[in-house]
């Protein structure tokens, strides 16, 4: 049976569902304050199975992205019924939608309008974006008629040209703290999301040795290709170890200041930091859906309706239609190659974490 899900209630239950089934897992939910788009509740749920005292942990996260949980979940889903065998001294924690606003509401966002891959910064420190600044009016209109995506498609398009490649998207994706109702918003302080789960690090792994993570997105990238992202600089050890486990990775290096920072406040970063102590390697896989533009317009599009538009409307409906299909292909050969590469990877992560040596090897 397939295990794709048609909104985040079916994903949350048949994942529930299968964990109990197959046995050995433990649940954890944590409520979300506010309410879903069916009314009912809303929840990060956690699941771990093997030992309580393990010093390695696989963690794998869905949901961060609100709509893109559809894809994570159904990694998820496949990987309990899966069931593989777990390396000794070794657990697995999967936490189910990170963002549940945003997985129920369709929102790629967060309650707050927050993306949380931008939230995770100090907001004691300088957080301003001239960039963003110079274009929201563009990306962020009052007004969506006839024909204004491909207007906004055509001006990003001149600024690309009129700009370098990693200006232009510090502008576009870099995260903003200035309009909260603008495009790629870090937020105003630390989200519900993000004291969530920085709450469960401290109190399920900071007494590990050794903790890989992936966080599961889709929206980026080539159609169905499953791309494996990390933040690592060419001496880290976890490099090397990675590129023997996974192949090809997109490793982009640290940057050395804020002002080097092209896109910042990402959750896998700040796991690092919260989980000083413990080895991390934090690594996002990313799946590709449409091209950039598409899916830069469903989320613009998106943007406008939750501010300016009417969800209920027979438009309303239809843009959050675009927006869903945008980070959730319906394409049965898309969704198949998403399961396959889902499972290679995972395979492969517990492969690498149960290595004997693996331990030795992150820590030379
Ligand atoms: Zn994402």
């Amino acid at each position: 049976m397939t295990p794709y899900s048609n909104d985040y209630r079916e994903a949350r239950t048949r994942l529930l569902a299968a964990a109990e089934a197959a046995g050995g897992w433990t649940h954890e939910a944590i409520p979300h304050p506010l309410a879903g788009a069916d009314g009912g509740p809303l929840s990060m749920d956690v699941l771990w199975r093997g030992p309580e005292d393990a010093g390695r942990v696989l963690t794998i996260s869905s949901g961060t992205h609100g709509v893109e949980g559809f894809c994570g979940s159904a990694l998820q889903l496949q990987f309990v019924g899966d069931a593989p065998a777990l390396p000794a001294d070794t657990a697995i924690m999967l936490v189910h939608a990170v963002n549940p606003y945003g997985f129920s509401h369709l929102r790629r966002v967060n309650e707050d309008n927050v993306d949380l891959n931008r939230n995770f910064v100090d907001f004691g420190g300088a957080l301003e974006n001239d960039a963003y600044r110079a274009i929201d009016g563009l990306l962020n209109p009052s007004e969506m008629p006839e024909g204004a995506l491909a207007h906004i498609a055509a001006e990003l398009g001149k600024l690309r040209e009129a700009t370098d490649f990693l200006s232009f998207l510090k502008a576009v994706s870099g995260g903003q703290y200035e309009f909260p109702r603008g495009i790629q918003y870090g937020g105003s302080g630390p989200t519900w999301s993000r004291r969530t789960v920085e709450a469960l690090w401290r109190r399920r792994l900071a007494s590990r040795r050794a903790v890989v993570q992936i966080d599961l997105h889709s929206g980026l990238g080539a159609s169905g290709v499953g791309l494996l992202m990390m933040a690592a600089n060419d001496d880290e050890p976890h490099k090397a170890l990675t590129a023997e486990w996974f192949g090809p990775m997109m490793v982009t290096p640290r940057p050395r200041s804020r002002a080097d920072t092209v896109l910042g406040g990402y959750m896998n970063g700040a796991m690092e930091t919260e989980l000083a102590g413990v080895r991390v390697v934090p690594m996002t896989l990313e799946y590709g859906t449409e091209p950039g533009e598409i899916v830069m317009g469903a989320m613009i599009e998106d943007n406008w309706l939750v501010h300016h538009g009417e969800i209920d409307s027979a438009r309303g409906q239809a843009i959050k239609a675009r927006l869903l299909r945008a980070f959730y292909p319906e394409a049965p050969d898309w969704r198949a190659a998403v399961l396959e590469r889902g499972r290679t990877v995972f395979a492969a992560a517990l492969a690498g974490i149960g290595a004997p040596d693996f331990e030795e090897r992150l820590n030379p």
